[in-house]
Formats: structure tokens, sequence, C-alpha cells
């Protein structure tokens, strides 16, 4: 009897060992999959972390999510970490695209898959894929708000416009600027659409780190410098964040009111504090870009990539990065309005109506 119970706990601890070396296995045949995001001060990167991390533990995978507060070297440090931890795919959203060359070199040396998530690496031929929406058509989108908002194809106008661009180490920036200039140069140029302050071009109109308290800074400066005896009209803004600056420098001159109305202002990211000031009033239009669709494409891209098959991509010629052209997918950005809110945001899931309440 003794011997039969001894027989039994060997065999059950036999089993309990297998059953633990079993799921120790299986852990480590999941590849690690590291995710490095910008911040976390804008909601959209917080979604974008979430939705990264969602889709890619429900396809088996282990994932390193990392945001480094627009601090490049922090970022530098996080991705280097998961170099060294055994990442077997980097999804990199990068705050300065230019400064990663080295740890993506150690990447491509360990035969790493390097994904650009959202934002262009720049400078380097070790990023292999970038995952990203139409960035031109999201300038054209806002413009083409500017445009409806000033009622500029009915003919309206001379109207006074200010620009604003994005940080300058963001590849997107210029994306953003071209296509919104393109549809902005022809009012421009014909004198129905006036840049009192003069400020064009991205050298002139960025906003490091996409930083709202710089946009303000600059607005108040254009508004004392510029008009102190016009009003203004519209202002181009490339991001919600930048806006929110630019609307308090606004309403700091009085802006807002029945006999000073808000200009047309722009955006981008469909942020929840930016679509109540949409429905107040204060902003005109945003930009969503669904972040949902955009793990998913990165996390097909990752699959594809690691299992050795051909990655999908439907752009070879848009994002050159000073070395190389990467193979892109693009989605498609829509743009939201008081009157398109509910149907985009709501409707699809992405927000619940009780957050704007
Ligand atoms: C993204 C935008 C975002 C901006 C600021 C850009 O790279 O494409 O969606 O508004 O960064 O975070």
């Amino acid at each position: 009897m003794l011997k039969l119970k001894t027989t039994f706990l060997a065999l059950a601890l036999a089993g309990a060992a297998t059953m633990a070396t079993g799921l120790t296995a299986s852990a480590q045949d999941k590849a690690t999959v590291g995710i490095a995001m910008p911040t976390k001060s804008s909601a959209r990167w917080i979604d974008d972390g979430n939705n990264m991390v969602k889709v890619l533990k429900e396809r088996g995978y282990n994932t390193d999510l990392q945001y480094a507060e627009d601090d490049i070297p922090n970022q530098l440090s996080q991705v280097e970490n998961m170099v060294t931890k055994g990442a077997k795919a980097l999804v990199i959203a990068a705050i300065d695209g230019t400064t990663l060359s080295d740890v993506l070199k150690q990447a491509k040396a360990k035969g790493i898959t390097v994904i650009a998530y959202d934002r262009l690496i720049r400078g380097t031929p070790n990023v292999d894929y970038y995952a990203t929406f139409d960035n031109f058509q999201v300038g054209v989108l806002q413009a083409q708000s500017i445009e409806k908002g000033l009622g500029l194809k009915e003919g309206k106008g001379p109207f006074n416009i200010e620009l604003f661009g994005g940080s300058p180490d963001d590849n997107n920036a210029y994306f953003f600027y071209n296509g919104a200039m393109s549809v902005l140069k022809p009012y421009i140029d014909s004198g129905k659409l006036v840049v009192a302050s003069g400020q064009m071009g991205m050298d002139k109109v960025a906003t490091l780190r996409w930083d709202g308290a710089t946009a303000q800074a600059r607005m108040d400066n254009l508004l004392s410098a510029y008009y102190g005896n016009k009003k203004i009209n519209a202002v181009l803004s490339p991001y919600d964040g930048i806006s929110i600056g630019i609307i308090s420098s606004l309403k700091g001159v009085g802006y807002g009111s029945a006999d000073q109305p808000m200009p047309v202002i722009s955006g981008q990211d469909a942020e929840v504090p930016s679509i109540k000031a949409m429905l107040r009033g204060d902003q005109y239009s945003t930009i969503f870009k669904d972040t949902r669709d955009l793990a998913k494409v990165t996390a097909d891209m990752v699959d594809a990539a690691l299992a050795g098959k051909q990655v999908t991509v439907n752009d070879t010629k848009t994002y050159e990065n000073g070395v190389k052209t990467v193979p892109s997918y693009l989605l498609k950005p829509v743009v939201v309005y008081k009157d398109n809110w509910e149907k985009v945001l709501v409707e699809s899931g992405y927000y619940k109506k009780a957050q704007f309440q």
C-alpha cells in the first residue's frame, strides 16, 4: 500500500513536472514583440499601445509595451532593452525619426523585424516595413475642412489665416503640411487667403514635439503682432493638442463670442476633449485615424514577417527615408465634423456616447 502510494505520488509529481515544463516551453515559444510608443500625454498613443497589445496577445504573442514621455534618450534605451531581452519584432512610433540608427543596426544583426508604426523611421536601412495612414491625405482633409468652413469654393473671401505645423523631427509633419498646402496655396496665391504674419513653410510654422503650450505661445505672439486691428478667420492646426493651445490663446483675447466668432480651426486624432470643443463650436474639424485598424495591419505585418511569408503592403513609392523606400501600408483617414462625429466615432464603437455627456 505504501509502495503504491509512493508510486502514485511519484507519478503525480512527474506529471506535474511535465505540465510545468510543458507550460514553460510553450510560453518560451511565444515570440515577444516590443512596442515603443512616444508618449502618454496624448490619448491617441494610449489607444495605439492598448490596441497593439490586445491584437498581438489574441494572436499568441508576448508583448513589451513602453512609453517614453517624449524623451529621446529614454525611448532609445527602451528599444535597446527590447533588443537585449530577445524581442523577435519591434513596433516603433519614434519620437525623433532619426535617432534610432545604432540600435536598429543591432536589431538587424539579430534578425529582428523592425516596423515603423505611424511615424517613419529615417536615415537607416534597418527598417523593414511602415504601417501608417495616408499622411498627405490627412493634410488635404484638414485644409478642405477650412475651405468648407470659410466657403472658399463658393468664392467667399478674402480671409485671414495662420498656419501651424507639427514637430519638425516627425516625418509626418511635412506630409500633413504639404497635403494642406496643396489645397490652401492656390487661395493664398489668388489673395482669397491672406497669411497676415507672412509665416509659411515648415521652417517657420513647425511646433516642436507637437506641444500645445508652444503653439499657444506662438499664437499669442501672432495675435499681438499682426492682429491688433484685424480679425483672424482660420487656423490650420495639424493636431488636436495644438488646436487646444491655439483655442486658449484666441479665447484670451476675446474670440468665441457673437461679435468675435472663433476662426475655423482644424485638428487631428479625434481626441475626446477636442470633440467636445467641436460640439461647443470652438474647433471646426478633426481627423479620425482608427488605431484599431492600424494595430491590425501592424500585427498582420508581424505575423507574416515572423512566419517568413510575404508581408502585405499597398505603397512602395511614397516613403523614402533618406536611405531606402520603406514598403508601407497606408490606411484612410476620415474627416470629422459636428454633423458626422456620432456616426464615425460612436457608431463604429471607437468611443461611447457617455464619454461626451
Ligand atoms: C501622428 C498624429 C499625431 C501627431 C502628434 C503624428 O506622428 O501621425 O496622429 O497627431 O503625431 O502626436
